[in-house]
């Protein structure tokens, strides 16, 4: 269990540190400075690269969102122009359904028009905005709550927005966990391999009897807390430690306990599967670490 632990954690280390620097030398301006939240939720950061004058009456800003921020609703009088640089974010209209925008795509916002945008809750999003100045200032209205922001999602998914396949899978990961606490067997019999072994504290069994538990209620994984997560990709197939912990419902009673959870998962026809899933009760000391 200690070599496991240990493993998972030097998979975070070594996976955390290189895309952090990536991250960074990506950046085509500086970030700037860190922007108060006044008119936003999460970290954004703002560099006004070329503020309005005389002659240019636009200002020019890089802005940078990390996975999870979003601006609040607003709308732009002189309207305004997204160039977006890097990462997924969203961009949503009033009455019109929330998009999904990429690194490459051009945004134009029109005078007037209330909208809000920010980063997907799985990826960061960076861009540049040009907005005009003579019309007067952004007007900042409410706040976009976590259903606007969360609202979609059974369509707009985190996998949905997954650009790496580190990312596709760390998404699928997290859906799995709604899908289980929701019992959505319909989901999970697509995202199981018929192949399948699951692993439990209880013993071990294939996909069907897995199905049935869940539809029956027999084990309720009501609500995993994910501490963390890393993904390993060994050519088609990717594994998921996952160290969390677990609020389930066996046999009408609730319990709750940290876990590893192991994930396998391989590539077929270009859809990833689950082959196993799999349970280790972590042990002694640093089964109640503070979640980060
Ligand atoms: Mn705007």
């Amino acid at each position: 269990m200690k070599i496991m632990k240990q493993l998972f954690f030097l998979t975070l280390i070594t996976c955390g540190i290189p895309f952090k620097s990536m991250a960074q030398d990506n950046d085509i301006f500086p970030r700037g400075e860190k922007a108060a939240n006044v008119h936003h939720v999460g970290n954004v950061w703002l560099n006004e690269l070329s503020p309005a004058d005389k002659v240019f009456s636009y200002s020019t800003a890089v802005a940078t969102f990390d996975a999870g921020a979003r601006l609040d609703w607003h709308s732009h009088p002189g309207g305004q122009i997204l160039l977006i640089t890097q990462g997924v974010g969203y961009y949503q209209e009033r009455g019109q359904a929330k998009q999904i925008v990429r690194k490459g795509d051009v945004i134009k916002c029109q005078p007037g028009v209330e909208h809000w945008h920010g980063a997907t809750p799985e990826s960061g999003v960076t861009y540049v905005a040009t907005s005009p100045a003579q019309n007067g200032k952004t007007v900042w209205l409410k706040r976009v709550t976590d259903e606007e922001y969360g609202s979609g999602a059974s369509t707009t998914s985190p996998s949905a927005s997954a650009t790496t396949p580190e990312q596709e899978v760390l998404a699928l990961s997290k859906d799995k966990w709604t899908w289980m606490a929701d019992k959505n067997v319909d989901k999970l019999n697509d995202l199981f391999d018929d192949q399948s072994v699951f692993v439990h504290m209880g013993g071990s069994w294939g996909k069907a009897q897995e199905l049935d538990v869940i539809r029956s209620g027999g084990i309720h994984y009501k609500k995993a807390d994910v501490h963390e997560a890393s993904v390993q990709i060994i050519g088609n197939t990717a594994i998921v430690l996952n160290r969390i912990t677990l609020l389930a419902v066996v046999g009408g009673n609730e319990v709750t306990n940290p876990f590893i959870v192991t994930e396998v998962y391989t590539k077929e026809n270009g859809k990833w599967k689950m082959g196993s899933l799999s349970f280790t009760r972590t042990m002694g000391p640093g089964n109640d670490q503070p979640r980060k």
